[in-house]
């Protein structure tokens, strides 16, 4: 495995890194485990995971002129277009921590973003290493998108697969019955995943076209994913 200290020791000693830059993007329908992948991938690899979310969050609070178009867009209920989140893509990708790599978590989400992407990359003369996609069966999914309860007194939050309170149904905080959100059940479940499923499908074509994609079976769970994706990396 590559650690992170070989790296700097690396990068100190011949004053190039190029070679040990690792550019994943990470794909995969809510539920798949994503955000859990991209936080041992970030430690592993010592590089940052970068999201539109993060990326809107931070140029908004910066005030960067990119931030205050966005911010317009936000205030009128109006998604905020792609020209705009590209260019705070740019500025991003462009700080000194991106330079051995990084993890782009929900970003590109269109074709147009994901033109947009090797348009920016292309300007500082790399490429991406990987498109990983989570694979996830589709009734595994809606168990786990339903299979969180919070506690209508407290607000606190559990999930019956993996973090149940003590006593069935009932609050280890307050004694409440914890109880399942709207958003939470099966019908709005499937509805998220046949949303995410058109979204991303040219997405992908995309990506298998130019033979970055590689898929990852994240239904035997955490371990079986992470051994693949190390492999796929060659980590
Ligand atoms: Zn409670």
């Amino acid at each position: 495995m590559r650690a992170r200290t070989d790296l700097a020791c690396w990068q100190g000693s011949q004053g190039r890194r190029e070679e040990f830059a690792v550019r994943v993007v990470l794909l995969g329908a809510p539920g798949c485990g994503k955000g859990t992948h991209s936080e041992w991938m970030k430690e592993d690899l010592g590089v940052p995971q970068i999201s539109t979310g993060d990326i809107l969050r931070d140029a908004v609070k910066a005030g960067t002129e990119l931030g205050k178009r966005a911010k317009a867009y936000m205030n009128n209920g109006e998604l905020v277009p792609d020209e705009v989140i590209l260019g705070m893509m740019r500025e991003r990708l462009a700080q000194p921590d991106a330079a051995a790599g990084f993890i782009l978590d929900g970003f590109p989400r269109t074709i147009p973003q994901a033109e947009g992407l090797d348009g920016i990359l292309g300007e500082q003369a790399v490429q991406l290493d990987r498109v990983i996609k989570i694979d996830v069966a589709s009734d595994e999914l809606v168990r786990r998108l339903t299979s969180r309860r919070v506690c209508p007194n407290c607000k606190a939050v559990y999930n019956i697969g993996f973090r149940p309170p003590k006593k069935e149904g009932i609050c280890d905080h307050c004694g409440e019955p914890i109880i399942q959100r709207d958003d939470d059940t099966e019908e709005t479940a499937r509805s998220r995943l046949t949303v995410y499923e058109s979204q991303t499908a040219p997405l992908i074509d995309y990506y298998k076209a130019n033979g970055l994609l590689a898929v990852i079976n994240g239904n035997r769970g955490f371990a079986g994913a992470q051994a693949e994706t190390r492999e796929i990396l060659d980590l």
